[in-house]
């Protein structure tokens, strides 16, 4: 296991010294099985950032976020807003793809709570860069990062607003009340 993430931050906060930092990244296991390090990338500063899970197998080929199947559906939901996708910040909780080989193919795990906790100040360090006054958190794993078991994610020079959009509604109606309602006053 290589530095905390937190050790490798860069002096100067931008996004490109930050995903330039974060390509030696070994602060968990995930780095030495994926391809490379997919950092966020977007508008910075943007209004609105959003947070996936993890990179998936394509995003691990082309070392960018949300270029598969979900980033497909994310650039036509995007579209259908009115949404320029590049006036928005796109990242993920994790920036290393973990998966299983399942025959030929790799199969996307959820990443757990100590690897979420390693990448947290990748994650923190884009708020602070990308200054958004909503997050739209991306599934379950992502609105979990921020309210339930990993301890809520807290950036103190910077403090958005979360909001989550479910893709398991009742997990998410467990974890934070009516699915895509965020909680009244979001820590
Ligand atoms: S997932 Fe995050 S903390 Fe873990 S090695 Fe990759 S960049 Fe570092």
């Amino acid at each position: 296991m290589g530095k905390p993430a937190d050790e490798l931050l860069p002096e100067q906060l931008t996004i490109p010294n930050l995903a330039a930092a974060a390509e030696d990244c070994e602060a968990c296991d995930l780095h030495a099985r994926a391809t490379q390090t997919v950092f966020g990338e977007g508008g910075a500063p943007s209004t609105v950032m959003l947070v996936g899970e993890q990179p998936g197998d394509r995003e691990d080929v082309e070392g960018r976020p949300f270029v598969g199947p979900a980033g497909r559906f994310l650039d036509s939901a995007l579209e259908a807003a009115g949404i320029d996708r590049k006036r928005v910040y796109v990242t993920n909780i994790v920036k290393h793809f973990k998966w299983v080989a399942r025959g030929k193919r790799r199969i996307h795990q959820s990443p757990n709570q100590t690897e979420v906790l390693a990448c947290r100040p990748w994650l923190q360090a884009e708020i602070l860069v990308v200054k958004p006054k909503v997050i739209v958190a991306l599934g379950a794993t992502a609105a979990k990062a921020h309210w339930a078991g990993a301890g809520s994610l807290k950036c103190r020079a910077w403090e958005p607003r979360w909001w989550p959009l479910c893709t398991r509604p009742p997990f998410c109606a467990r974890r934070i009340g009516k699915p895509g309602r965020p909680p009244s006053s979001p820590t």
